[in-house]
C-alpha cells in the first residue's frame, strides 16, 4: 500500500500478507500437477496439503473436511445447491447466499431478526416448530458476522435448535475468521464457507468445510480432485497463499485487542465531534474491526469520494454491492431511518492498521463535516 494512502476497507479485502506472498511465489515454482504420482506432482500435493492443515487449524476442523474452492461465493453457491426443499435464511445474508438460495427452487423462509439484526432464536424456534411437517429436506444458512456492520450471530445456539429439527446448518464465516475464534467442531454446523482474501490471502481462493460423514454432491464435477468433492486442477499458488494467510491470521488473533482499541477511538472521536453521527450496531455484539458510521445530511457515496480524494479508502455498504443504486439490503433489513441508511459508511480495520491511519481518517472525516457546514 502506498505510504500516502490510508486503507480502512479490510472487510472488502485485506492487503496481501507477506507470508502469503512468499508462499505463493514459492508455489509458483512447483511445476507438477497435485494429482500426478511423480516427484513433481508430490511436491505440488504437499503444498496443497500443508495449506489444508493451516486452514483446518484456523477453524478447528479436520483437514480432510476442507475442500478448496474459488472463493466464498462458490462455497456459498455450493451450499445453496438445488437439493433443498426449504432454505431458512435471514435478509442480512450476503448476496452470494441469497441469490443462489432464491435461484435454487427451494422455498426460502425468512429467519426472524431482532431490531438489532441478530437472529431472534425464540422466534426462530416458533417458526421451526410450526413448519415441521412441510419443510422437506431443509437447510438453514446463518452468517457468523455481517460484512457491513460486523454484528455477530449466535451460531452455536441456532445450530443446536436447527439440529433438533433435522435441519442441515451452513454458516458463512468469511468475516469472522481471523477476527474472532472460530471452532467448526464446537459450533456443530455441517457446512462452513471461508474466503482467503479477507484474511490477507489472495483473491479467488476459499473453502467449504464439510462435516465428516455429511454427503454433499459436488457443484463442480469432472476429475477426482479434492476427494471427488470439487473437480478441477487445484490453484496451487492461491491455495498456498490462503494457507499461509490462515496461519498468520491465527497467530494474529491476539492483535484484535489493539485493532479494537483503534476502532473504538474512531467511534469515540466521531461521536464527540458530530453529535448527529450514529454507529450502527454499537450496543450489539460485533467484530472489533468494523464500524458502520452514519452521518445524517451527507450521502455515503459523497463521503466515500471525498475520503478517497483525501487518501482514505472506506466503503459505502458492501464493496460488492457498490454501483448498485439505493441503500444496502443489510441496513434496509435493520429498518433504520432513511437518513441513517443513506449516510452510513463502513470503516474496517485489520492487521496493518495503525494510530496514524486513525488520525488520518479522523482529520479527513472531520474536514468533510466542516466543508459541508461552510457550504450550507
Ligand atoms: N460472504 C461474506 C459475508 C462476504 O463478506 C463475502 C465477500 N464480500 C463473501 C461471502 C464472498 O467471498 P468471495 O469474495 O471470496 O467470493
Amino acid at each position: 500500500m502506498s505510504a500516502t494512502r490510508t486503507y480502512l476497507d479490510y472487510n472488502a479485502t485485506a492487503p496481501l500478507r507477506e507470508d502469503a506472498r512468499a508462499a505463493m511465489l514459492a508455489a509458483l515454482d512447483a511445476q507438477g500437477n497435485p494429482s500426478s504420482v511423480h516427484a513433481e506432482g508430490r511436491e505440488a500435493r504437499a503444498i496443497v496439503d500443508k495449506a489444508r492443515d493451516q486452514v483446518a487449524h484456523l477453524v478447528n476442523a479436520d483437514p480432510a473436511d476442507v475442500v478448496f474452492t474459488s472463493g466464498a461465493t462458490e462455497s456459498n453457491n455450493w451450499a445453496m445447491a438445488k437439493v433443498w426443499d426449504t432454505i431458512f435464511a435471514a435478509d442480512i445474508e450476503h448476496d452470494s447466499i441469497l441469490a443462489p438460495a432464491h435461484a435454487s427452487g427451494a422455498r426460502v423462509r425468512e429467519i426472524p431478526l431482532t431490531p438489532n439484526s441478530v437472529v431472534d432464536v425464540a422466534a426462530l424456534e416458533a417458526v421451526l416448530s410450526d413448519s415441521r411437517e412441510d419443510i422437506g429436506k431443509a437447510l438453514l444458512a446463518v452468517q457468523m458476522a455481517n460484512n457491513e456492520t460486523g454484528i455477530l450471530q449466535p451460531v452455536a445456539d441456532i445450530a443446536t435448535l436447527a439440529r433438533g429439527h433435522q435441519i442441515v446448518v451452513h454458516t458463512d464465516a468469511v468475516q469472522a475468521i481471523g477476527r474472532v475464534p472460530v471452532d467448526f467442531h464446537a459450533l456443530q454446523v455441517d457446512l462452513m464457507s471461508l474466503s482467503s482474501h479477507k484474511i490477507g490471502g489472495p483473491k479467488g481462493a476459499g473453502a467449504l468445510i464439510i462435516r465428516d460423514g455429511f454427503h454433499f454432491s459436488p457443484l463442480v464435477s469432472g476429475g477426482g480432485q479434492e476427494r471427488r468433492r470439487r473437480a478441477g486442477t487445484e490453484n496451487v499458488a492461491a491455495i498456498a497463499g490462503f494457507g499461509a494467510a490462515a496461519a498468520a491470521a491465527e497467530r494474529d488473533l491476539d492483535d484484535m485487542a489493539r485493532i479494537g482499541a483503534l476502532r473504538d477511538k474512531i467511534e469515540r472521536e466521531v461521536l464527540s465531534s458530530e453529535p448527529n453521527a450514529q454507529i450502527v450496531g454499537r450496543d450489539t455484539p460485533r467484530l472489533a474491526n468494523t464500524s458502520c458510521i452514519a452521518r445524517p445530511g451527507i450521502k455515503a457515496e459523497t463521503q466515500v469520494i471525498k475520503l478517497d480524494l483525501a487518501g482514505i479508502a472506506v466503503s459505502a455498504g458492501a464493496a460488492c454491492s457498490s454501483g448498485k443504486v439505493g441503500s444496502s439490503h443489510v441496513l434496509d433489513a435493520m429498518r433504520l431511518s432513511d437518513e441513517i441508511r443513506e449516510s452510513a459508511i463502513r470503516v474496517s480495520l485489520g492487521y496493518g492498521s495503525t494510530e496514524d491511519d486513525v488520525a488520518a481518517f479522523l482529520a479527513a472525516w472531520t474536514g468533510i463535516g466542516e466543508s459541508a457546514a461552510r457550504a450550507a
